[in-house]
């Protein structure tokens, strides 16, 4: 499985790009630098889309998506996510007020985007992918996502403060190949992150700490402000994970 970095950051900045992550060429998790970092006939590639949450830094490239898309493909993007997620959607974005409604256009028998809802806690196979969606600790409803398949499973999470669930669902798990984590400020904003439900590198610890299982942690959503200081910190802490890299793409080999 490939899994290449387009965006990893929780803020926006020159040469700084939001979460966006494409898997295999076809699945994207995430949509917040798409379309800055992909050329148009690789976001025709695009088949499916798996969205941890409503925030800005994670869906605004699906709006220009959306609209690059017009009339270049002969089937809908498949649009995932746990239903309170793809509703916000529908109604803070794709409102006809802040972006057009592409899930009837050009017609509601064969829109641009179709959304899907995936149940929570249970895996749904999308493309040649087992998918589980699981609820996470943020300021709006936010998931993380089991990935399997033949490279093992893979753990993406979206934006999370200190969190349970997901860690129980992992336990014990042989074939966690790596989890992909947030930690969006440094430790002196410790109060920032408990706010707006995300870690800071002392809270990334205590998390790791819930999990059983041994695995490579790789860590994305740093503000860019703050990157180097947070950096810093996780060498300290953390030396174990590492900082996912930007434009990089990460290769898991099947198990045999
Ligand atoms: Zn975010
Ligand atoms: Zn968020």
């Amino acid at each position: 499985m490939r899994y290449r970095v387009l965006g990893c950051f929780g803020g926006e900045m020159p040469r700084f790009h939001l979460s966006s992550f494409l898997l295999d060429d076809t699945l994207l998790i995430d949509a917040g630098s798409v379309t800055s970092t992909l050329e148009i006939p690789a976001q025709a590639h695009i088949e499916s889309i798996l969205l941890t949450h409503s925030h800005l830094d994670h869906v605004r490239g699906l709006a220009h998506l959306a609209d690059n898309m017009f009339g270049r493909r002969d089937r809908p993007i498949l649009v995932y996510s746990v239903e309170p997620i793809l509703e916000a959607l529908k109604g803070s974005l794709f409102n006809n007020v802040l972006w057009p409604d592409f899930t009837v256009i050009p017609s509601s028998q064969m829109p641009i985007l179709d959304f899907r809802a995936l149940p929570e806690g249970k895996a749904t196979s999308v493309h040649h992918f087992r998918v589980t969606p699981i609820r996470l600790s943020h300021a709006v409803i936010s998931v993380g996502y089991l990935l399997e398949g033949e490279f093992g499973a893979m753990l993406h999470l979206g934006d999370t403060g200190a969190t349970e669930a997901v860690w129980r669902m992992v336990s014990d798990m042989p074939n966690l190949r790596a989890v992909t984590i947030g930690t969006t400020f440094p430790n002196r904003l410790q109060h920032l992150a408990d706010l707006s439900g995300h870690l800071t590198p002392r809270g990334l610890k205590a998390e790791l700490a819930k999990m059983c299982a041994k695995t490579s942690v790789y860590v994305y959503h740093m503000k860019p402000q703050y990157a180097p200081e947070i950096v810093k910190e996780l060498e300290e802490l953390v030396p174990d994970a590492q900082v996912l890299e930007q434009g990089k793409e990460y290769r898991f080999a099947p198990i045999p």
